[in-house]
């Protein structure tokens, strides 16, 4: 039997379902696997009024389910109850309804579980973590270099010592050191683990430059780009309208000395939720660095693309609290941002590849580029 591991809060969650803030039946590509869509095929057949195929159209080579003019999934009820599973039970569930937010990802040897952000009920479990634990030790694994490699990377990410932008600088320097080399041994990975070496790593980033300005930019250019596809459907609107236009506005011109004084401010508040976004770049990490069909590059890519999502939000938390007049910065607002970046980039590695291949000079990115996105706070 293969082992099994999972983020120990996995068990926990339980969805709930009417009393959701924030429900996953709207806004969404919602997938209808083969079966499921034969299923609703063989039962609207036998029941000539319930055609349950209309509801289903074809997006990129699969079905998925047709949502109406409120961008809701038309089987939610005004009680906010699934209407299939009232009436049918929950086996007429497409996979992706049934499964959401589990995520299971099935090794040679092994089965991994998590839990993804796109959830209310998801986060608010991470923000009740001192820390991130798994049911398996990871740490006395024995694995191959790339199982090494993450655990690595998680044990830096959850290291207090280093900020976590500094982390992930971090991550993403050793990572890019074993890409170029021809071969590494997990004796070669260990050495990353030293602290010696994670100290001169750390005082060498101390030593640099990191302009906040620049770094504001970029994340709003980026923002931009990432939220105009959404913008166009009218998807997330009442989150990223309001904000997306302030971007725009701060794209065009700013007061240079206000923007530093509101971007220390901000990030005395931003460091209030510290230690959920080390909970959630830890599992996020381990849910998305490490695919059963991974190599080396595309762990790089990964950690690009997590490092993106992560700057996405604190950009887009930024600007939502610039919108409210820097008031304190509340966990509503923080919680609601992390479920709406996570939804619109919770692309698959091959929608990565090509956002990064059609955005970005080089899929892979320099080291410096990656520093001025995250920057040094
Ligand atoms: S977002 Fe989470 S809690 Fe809300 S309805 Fe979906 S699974 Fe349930």
């Amino acid at each position: 039997m293969k082992k099994e591991i999972k983020t120990d809060y996995y068990d926990t969650f339980t969805c709930i379902a009417d009393k959701c803030s924030f429900t996953c039946c709207q806004e969404w590509k919602i997938a209808v696997d083969e079966d499921t869509y034969l299923k609703w095929n063989r039962l609207s057949a036998k029941q000539n009024n319930n055609n349950l195929d209309q509801y289903v159209k074809q997006k990129d080579g699969t079905h998925i389910i047709k949502l109406n003019e409120e961008k809701q999934c038309p089987f939610l009820n005004e009680q906010k109850l699934c209407k299939l599973v009232l009436n049918f039970g929950d086996k007429i569930l497409s996979e992706t309804c049934a499964v959401f937010p589990r995520q299971l990802h099935e090794f040679a040897d092994r089965k991994e579980y998590s839990l993804v952000p796109c959830c209310p009920e998801v986060v608010d479990l991470m923000n009740q973590q001192d820390k991130i634990c798994f049911t398996m030790n990871m740490f006395e694994m024995d694995g191959d270099i790339l199982l090494q490699i993450r655990t690595m990377m998680i044990t830096i990410m959850q290291n207090h010592h280093f900020s976590i932008s500094k982390s992930v600088m971090m991550i993403f320097y050793i990572l890019l050191d074993i890409h170029q080399k021809d071969s590494v041994l997990k004796k070669g990975i260990d050495g990353y683990k030293d602290e010696a070496v994670l100290k001169e790593l750390s005082d060498t980033i101390d030593n640099l430059q990191f302009q906040s300005l620049d770094t504001f930019e970029e994340n709003n250019e980026l923002f931009l780009d990432m939220a105009e596809n959404y913008r166009k459907q009218e998807l997330y609107t009442s989150y990223l309208e309001p904000i997306a236009v302030i971007a725009e506005n701060l794209s065009r011109d700013y007061d240079r000395r206000k923007m530093l004084a509101h971007l220390q401010k901000f990030e005395q508040q931003f460091s209030t939720f510290e230690q959920l976004f080390r909970n959630y770049l830890v599992a996020e990490i381990f849910s998305n660095s490490l695919l059963p069909e991974s190599d080396l590059e595309s762990m790089v890519v990964m950690i690009q693309w997590i490092a993106m999502e992560y700057t996405m939000m604190r950009h887009a938390i930024f600007l939502s609290w610039l919108l409210g007049e820097q008031e304190k910065l509340s966990y509503t607002v923080v919680r609601n941002y992390i479920i709406v970046i996570s939804r619109m980039m919770g692309y698959d590695q091959e929608d990565i590849r090509e956002y990064l291949e059609n955005s970005f000079n080089s899929l892979i990115w320099e080291w410096g580029y990656l520093a001025l996105l995250i920057g040094a706070s």
